[in-house]
């Protein structure tokens, strides 16, 4: 089969290797989609693998269908769709004792540390990592988006989003968009922000409401269209010092600020914004991927529900498909800011 592998930092292509045997309580997937995640690019480009295990296949956003399962799995599974959850906890640590997988000191995880979806087919530790989707409606595609879409509900169930809330959410990539879309399924009024007019053109384009705070007053337009009320929950995506004042500043007394975009190195705030931390008595919570435990609800499975459902969509921020042979070239021109990307992906059903 086909694998988009990473031999070493920069060296990043398609190799033909054999296709793995489930054993045990593994199953094999026959991968439909896998989508290209931010952290790929410097992954491939500036950082290894974190283990330095090489050559790995990437790819951890990713779905597809059961096509073999080991002697101890489940063999009803097999021709079975769904998304796959790629963490594999140690189940020992502190966090694992309490369902808090994404958080496991001790993980293994299919992309980045252990063969991961850029590939025909992907070897899964077991069906606990499978979460089925039943609807015929629901795409390869879209299974392939579940993951970051997952981080995106996270962030907006962290944040405590109930009807009426307003929501403003800070960098209008595909999770700040999916985010906006949470809100608006869990009843609150979202607000994108971002820097670049094309990122805030795509999304108005989809029916968002976006601030480009290069071109506009941030905190006076959310006071605008707020009716004075400013924000009761802020999702910061962006990372940036800038980015996490302006969030700290749209927010009403008592907001919550979430923490979603992975800090830069010099991300500083202001005293002024400290001290409005204080006297807002502001709630910052930080968050980390996504929550995998059926208590107090399974975000994945949740996810699967409102795709197959046809409340929630993805397909319309994919931009970018290839195939496995394309991976390379395609992350290369990422990297190099040679395309403007909303999602990017390995897609089976390019055809
Ligand atoms: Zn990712
Ligand atoms: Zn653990």
């Amino acid at each position: 089969m086909k694998a988009a592998r990473l031999h070493s930092i920069g060296d990043f292509r398609c190799d033909e290797v054999e296709v793995p045997v489930p054993h045990g309580k593994e199953i094999l997937v026959k991968v439909t989609a896998c989508g290209i995640c931010g952290s790929d690019i410097p992954r491939i480009y500036e950082l290894g693998t974190s283990t330095k295990k090489y050559p790995l296949t990437l790819g951890h956003e990713f779905g597809g269908t059961v096509v073999a399962v080991g002697e101890d799995a489940d063999p009803s599974l097999i021709g079975k769709k769904g998304a796959i959850f790629p963490l594999i906890p140690c189940r020992n640590c502190e966090a694992c004792l309490t369902a808090d997988y994404a958080m496991c000191q001790h993980y293994d995880y299919l992309g980045s540390r252990s063969n991961g979806g850029m590939a025909e087919y992907c070897l899964v530790p077991s069906a606990w990592h499978f979460v089925e989707s039943k609807a015929e409606s629901t795409t390869g595609e879209m299974l392939g988006m579940v993951e970051p879409c997952c981080v995106a509900q996270h962030a907006i169930r962290k944040g405590d989003v109930v009807a009426g809330h307003h929501v403003v959410i800070f960098g209008a990539g595909p999770i700040g968009i999916m985010a906006s879309r949470w809100a608006r399924l869990f009843g609150a009024k979202p607000i994108l922000v971002d820097v670049v007019e094309e990122k805030c053109q795509f999304a108005r384009d989809r029916g968002e409401t976006v601030i480009n705070s290069m071109t506009t007053d941030v905190v006076a337009e959310v006071r605008k269209l707020t009716g004075g009320h400013m924000a009761d929950v802020v999702v910061e995506g962006t990372g940036t010092g800038p980015g996490l004042c302006s969030a700290i500043e749209c927010c009403r007394i008592k907001a919550t600020v979430v923490l979603l975009g992975n800090p830069h190195k010099d991300t500083v705030i202001r005293l002024s914004d400290h001290s409005t931390i204080l006297r807002k008595e502001l709630v910052l919570k930080g968050i980390w991927n996504h929550h995998y435990a059926e208590t107090p609800i399974n975000e994945w499975a949740y996810c699967v529900q409102m795709l197959d459902e046809g409340k929630m969509q993805v397909l319309d921020l994919i931009t970018h498909r290839t195939d496995i042979e394309g991976l390379p070239k395609l992350t290369k021109d990422i990297y190099e800011r040679n395309v403007v990307i909303c999602k990017a992906m390995y897609s089976a059903e390019n055809k």
